[in-house]
């Protein structure tokens, strides 16, 4: 665990669920007993000093609100899909990112949310229910196993692909029950970058049969690790797939300070966020393909 990120102090984010709770009702609320502020960047969500803890608050239970980061957040906004757009959220447990997607959709349209472990499709039912969210149908197997041919995802204008990954961008305090326990730091450094390895070609796998689907025009990657190996290469391994599909890298918020490690030309486009700046270490890449009618339109 020598490369996870130290743990300071972070300020406490709160994502208003749009679904069932306006962001001022929720800031009238809480401002009665907490210190409370707006995010300059990510609509809807409220900044807290750290140390609150509001998880048994009844705006947390009755999903009214919920305790994603800002870096995690910034991930469907990325994706920005459209109400009333069928949209596939492929690797979706425990759920956060669906159901905000839900929210910015306004709940128009329909999600599919495609998650691999049976234990982990009751977490996300769970927080769908939370989120009052009443588009979304869950499917428990492969997201590699679904047909980007079969008819009914033939109209998938938007994916959210946030597969497995290290964690390596989420401090040790938050995945130690996730993590197995090594008996030495020798065998957490092979352990690790042999793991890494996997988990990358794993992750270029299904980052390239989202790419497949014939009607997307908006597809978002995301990671929470700060290994260039499954960011950075991952995206650079598959842009040839990408552009022979019509696929371009875009900037999500551009206005952003920290982007992609230059490895390639073309990694400005990505954005990363960094511990340094009170954040988890995520990485987005968002890639857009021009339809038809926009085409006709130049
Ligand atoms: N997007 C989620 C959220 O924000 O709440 C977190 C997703 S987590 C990083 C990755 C998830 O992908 C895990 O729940 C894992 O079980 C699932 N997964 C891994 N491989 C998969 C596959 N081939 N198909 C579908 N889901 C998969």
């Amino acid at each position: 665990l020598g490369n996870k990120t130290t743990v300071k102090p972070k300020p406490r984010f709160l994502r208003v669920n749009t679904l069932k709770a306006t962001t001022e009702s929720v800031i009238e609320e809480l401002s009665k007993i907490h210190m409370i502020d707006k995010d300059d960047v990510v609509p809807d969500m409220l900044v807290l000093p750290p140390g609150t803890d509001l998880h048994n608050h009844p705006l947390v239970k009755d999903g009214k609100v919920f305790l994603q980061g800002k870096a995690s957040s910034m991930v469907a906004i990325a994706l920005c899909p459209k109400p009333g757009w069928k949209v596939i959220d492929a690797c979706a447990a425990p759920g956060n990112k669906t159901v905000h997607l839900a929210a910015l959709m306004n709940g128009e349209g329909s999600i599919v949310a495609c998650e691999l472990n049976k234990e982990r499709v009751k977490t996300l039912q769970h927080t769908i229910r939370r989120s009052g969210a009443d588009n979304i149908e869950t499917v428990n197997g492969d997201f590699l196993d679904i047909d980007s041919n079969d008819p009914s995802y033939a109209e998938v204008r938007a994916i959210l692909l946030d597969p497995s990954c290290s964690g390596s961008g989420i401090s040790t305090e938050r995945l130690d029950h996730l993590l197995p326990s090594h008996s030495s730091d020798d065998q957490d450094d092979a352990g690790s970058s042999a793991r890494i390895r996997k988990l990358s070609a794993f992750q270029r796998k299904v980052l390239s049969h989202a790419l497949s689907f014939p009607s997307v025009e908006r597809l978002v990657y995301s990671t929470c690790s700060i290994h260039q190996a499954e960011n950075e290469d991952v995206v650079n391994s598959v842009l040839p797939l990408a552009s022979s599909l019509g696929f371009e890298l875009a900037t999500p918020f551009p206005q952003w300070h920290r982007r992609g490690l230059p490895v390639f030309d073309g990694a400005e486009h990505l954005l990363r966020t960094d511990p340094e700046d009170d954040l988890e270490g995520f990485f987005i890449a968002l890639f857009v393909r021009k339809t038809a009618t926009e085409d006709a339109l130049e």
